[in-house]
């Protein structure tokens, strides 16, 4: 009985800021949590695998447990939809199962299209063991695996295991404990394959979830504002293994936000203090979070034990619409945070979002005014967004709610980026003055701008946000008519 399990991520060409493949942790967590528990993952990357699609079609034929993808919301999910219909196409039997942001926010779509067997919710370690379990001995369209599916937590699925009506969703089972679960298994896929000459950065989650609730971010549905950290002695302790195995320059933290607990961000710093080691430190941290830990010991210390650079996502120079955003922080807390770690000599990675929905141009000014206010401090480096509407978060729900989303496919979502999407194209003149704006400051200071490329113009002779939706949807509406002729 075949114990291999293929879990692919999708993501789309190389999309890291910055320009160099990102270890995807999604599918190394979840194949090192079934690798502890006897199985035999195998992990595909487009990135690292560029006979990806040959490798997965020989996979296919061996009969894998399943095929588990995942990708965020985005253009990743054409590469997920090929990789489902290269495997289905091996050999129609084999079980799909769909996982990670972009599942937990669009499971229902996923479900009517028939596109994977089960699709997980939040954090899918349990339910992808689970799942395991039952695709040991079930294949695809077997009439009896709606039964089996029906105990398994935090997943959707449809009648015989897929189908385009009848969802159903089983309980939802509490985040895991990242301290239950084992070291992320980086044997699995090898960190080598993502270093780039001029720096070895490999990634490392140390918490799950987020107890925040900003309106734009798809992690208080993904973790129901849960929050888990790895203990400071383990969190260490691991950081010594990895150094030790794979002599990284930099540890880049993925976590949702690294300071979630701020007590525990000066726990770890004391530990690290008692065990040091050499190499740097990345993570994200929120503004407010950094004065907290300010109130409690020196920022002088986080470069101490390595920090190099901090992403904080400044977003807003209104407060608000900071308000708004429910970003529980304020204008003068992304000043003082980004003015403690510059005096720390820690580099300052902020983000902005503009063309929001409700930001007025004025507003807009706050933010640009905040943005050359923070290229004064020594070490800022800025990139900059145009608001993207992710399914299910707050904001989302605000402006969007009068659609029906059932009409939308995952071809659709495929579509979406911060160059607009299919729901949400922007407001052209007004995205047109921030880049005039933008490009003003990227010439006097070019090395602020140099992580990220400016988001691009858009044409005034394209249509708005609504006129963009309509001949979007009536594609859709046609496809499904012809679908419902052919049936
Ligand atoms: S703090 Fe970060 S991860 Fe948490 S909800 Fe806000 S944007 Fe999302």
């Amino acid at each position: 009985m075949s114990k291999q399990v293929v879990l692919f991520n999708g993501v789309y060409g190389v999309t890291q800021e910055g320009g160099s493949p990102w270890l995807p942790l999604s599918i190394l967590t979840i194949g090192s949590f079934l690798k502890h528990h006897g199985y035999d993952p195998v992990l595909l990357d487009p990135q690292v695998h560029p006979d990806w699609k040959d490798r997965l079609a020989a996979l296919t034929a061996q009969g894998p447990v399943y095929l588990g993808v995942t990708c965020m919301t985005g253009p990743s999910i054409y590469n997920v939809l090929e990789a489902i219909g290269i495997a289905k196409g091996v050999d129609p039997t084999t079980p799909v199962v769909w996982g990670g942001y972009h599942a937990t926010l669009r499971y229902s779509g996923i479900v009517r299209e028939g596109l994977a067997d089960a699709v997980t919710r939040g954090p899918g370690e349990d339910a992808a063991l689970e799942l395991a379990r039952i695709f040991e001995h079930r294949r695809s369209g077997d009439a009896e695996l709606a039964d089996e599916l029906r105990t398994v937590s935090n997943i959707a699925y449809g009648p015989g295991g897929g189908g385009r009506t009848g969802l159903r969703l089983t309980p939802s089972k509490r985040m895991p404990d990242v301290n239950d679960l084992p070291p992320c298994d980086y044997t699995l896929l090898d960190p080598e394959l993502y270093y780039v000459e001029s720096e070895r950065t490999l990634p490392f989650i140390t918490s799950y979830g987020c107890p925040y609730a900003c309106a734009y971010c798809s992690e208080p549905t993904n973790s129901g504002r849960r929050w888990r950290g790895l203990a400071p002695e383990r969190l260490v302790t691991e950081i010594h293994n990895l150094v030790r195995d794979y002599r990284p320059q930099i540890i880049d933290f993925m976590d949702p936000n690294f300071s979630s607990d701020p007590r525990r961000v000066v726990a770890f710093a004391e530990e690290m203090r008692k065990r040091p080691v050499k190499v740097g430190f990345m993570a994200c941290m929120r503004a407010r979070d950094i004065v907290m830990i300010s109130k409690r010991m020196p920022i002088q210390n986080l470069a101490d034990i390595g920090f190099e650079r901090v992403f904080i996502g400044v977003e807003s120079g209104s407060d608000r619409l900071l308000t708004h955003l429910d970003k529980a922080a304020t204008t003068q807390d992304t000043f003082d945070a980004c003015q403690a770690l510059s005096d720390a000599g820690i580099q300052t990675w902020t983000s902005f979002m503009h063309d929001l929905p409700t930001e007025t141009p004025e507003e807009n000014e706050e933010t640009l005014a905040m943005a050359e206010r923070l290229i004064q401090l020594e070490g800022n480096l800025q990139s900059h967004h145009f608001y993207m509407p992710f399914p299910d978060t707050r904001l989302f729900k605000d402006e969007f709610s009068h659609i029906d989303l059932t009409l939308l496919r995952q071809e659709d979502w495929a579509e979406s980026s911060t160059k607009g999407s299919v729901l949400w194209r922007g407001r052209p003149e007004f995205r047109n003055r921030v880049v005039d704006r933008l490009e003003k400051m990227r010439d006097e200071r070019p090395d602020v701008f140099a992580l990220t490329d400016l988001p691009e113009r858009t044409s005034c002779d394209e249509p708005g946000s609504q006129a963009v939706l309509e001949p979007s949807l009536s594609r859709t509406y046609q496809s499904l008519i012809q679908e419902d002729l052919a049936g």
